[in-house]
């Protein structure tokens, strides 16, 4: 149902795709709740463009929420609601004129476990990206992009003599390549990342990191990261979520990651970013 209704909505209201580059990402003063379980409070925080923002915190600070309200994925939860707003380059992705799936398209997203569609070709699993938001594109246009979203991803060289084989075939790291390939056939303007290394080897983890300090010239990074080196190697911003003792998930601290991770201001960061709970 969900896709008919996006088919639908982007036959009434046609977009080409812009490619207009990164944007920049603002939440001002995001709440959420879940039923009448309040989980964020008034969160607000920048994600400049060209930049990766690492989003970090204990379990259940309310990240993953966060992540999902910067692109209306929350909304699809039944008993969710939410305050404040998200602009996107001053725009209002809530706004009542704009539609689901413009916000969708222009903020793609990569889960923790690599979803392919794994019985379909890597080369469609790439095409699936356009198909999803009803982009046509020539069969010639298709091969350059392919081409293009998997060197991007950094797995064009491993897989251009296989375009043919199923999705599921690759390795649990080239999988999670894939699902960033897929999600940059949109040119999304900016990406959000849920713990995309959580489900991976070292070695697959620092091929995604090298493939995130080349993306973030090309689109915003927003990374949600149990690992603390992680955030430190990747990101140029960082806040600190924190939900103490049942309240909601507020940011403790954000900014500049260097001075985050070498002289935090308050002691709840220090104590998380030092490995202390
Ligand atoms: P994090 O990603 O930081 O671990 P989440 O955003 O997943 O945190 O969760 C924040 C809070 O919201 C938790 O208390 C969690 O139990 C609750 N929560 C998350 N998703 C749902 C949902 N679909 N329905 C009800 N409560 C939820
Ligand atoms: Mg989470």
């Amino acid at each position: 149902a969900t896709a008919d209704a996006d088919l639908t909505d982007t036959i009434v209201q046609p977009r080409v795709v812009t490619g207009r580059g990164p944007a920049t990402l603002r939440a001002e003063a995001v709440s959420a709740w879940f039923g009448d379980h309040k989980v964020l409070d008034r969160v607000s925080l920048t994600m400049p463009a060209r930049q990766v923002t690492a989003l970090i915190g204990p379990s259940g600070c309310g990240k993953s929420t966060f992540l999902r309200i910067l692109n209306r994925m929350h909304e699809l939860i039944g008993s969710a609601s939410l305050a404040g707003r998200v602009l996107l380059d001053g725009d209002d992705i809530y706004d009542c004129g704009r539609r689901i799936t413009h916000a969708r398209r222009e903020i793609g997203m990569v889960f923790q476990k690599p979803n392919p569609f794994p019985a379909m070709s890597i080369y469609d699993n790439v095409v699936a990206g356009l198909k999803l938001n009803a982009i046509k594109a020539g069969r010639d246009g298709k091969d350059d992009l392919v081409e293009e979203c998997l060197t991007k991803a950094g797995l064009w060289k491993e897989v251009k003599d296989r375009l043919r084989q199923p999705g599921g075939a690759l390795s649990g790291g080239q999988q999670q390549r894939l699902c960033i390939a897929r999600s940059l056939a949109v040119r999304p303007r900016v990406l959000l990342m849920d713990e995309p290394c959580s489900a991976l080897d070292p070695t697959s983890t620092r091929r995604i990191e090298e493939t995130i300090a080349e993306l973030k010239s090309e689109v915003t990074i927003v990374i949600v990261t149990h690992n603390m080196q992680q955030a430190a190697r990747v990101s140029d911003t960082c806040a600190f979520f924190l939900a103490s003792h049942g309240t909601p998930g507020v940011i403790v601290e954000h900014g500049d990651t260097d001075a985050m991770f070498n002289s935090p201001q308050d002691e709840r960061t220090s104590d998380y970013v030092n490995g202390r709970f």
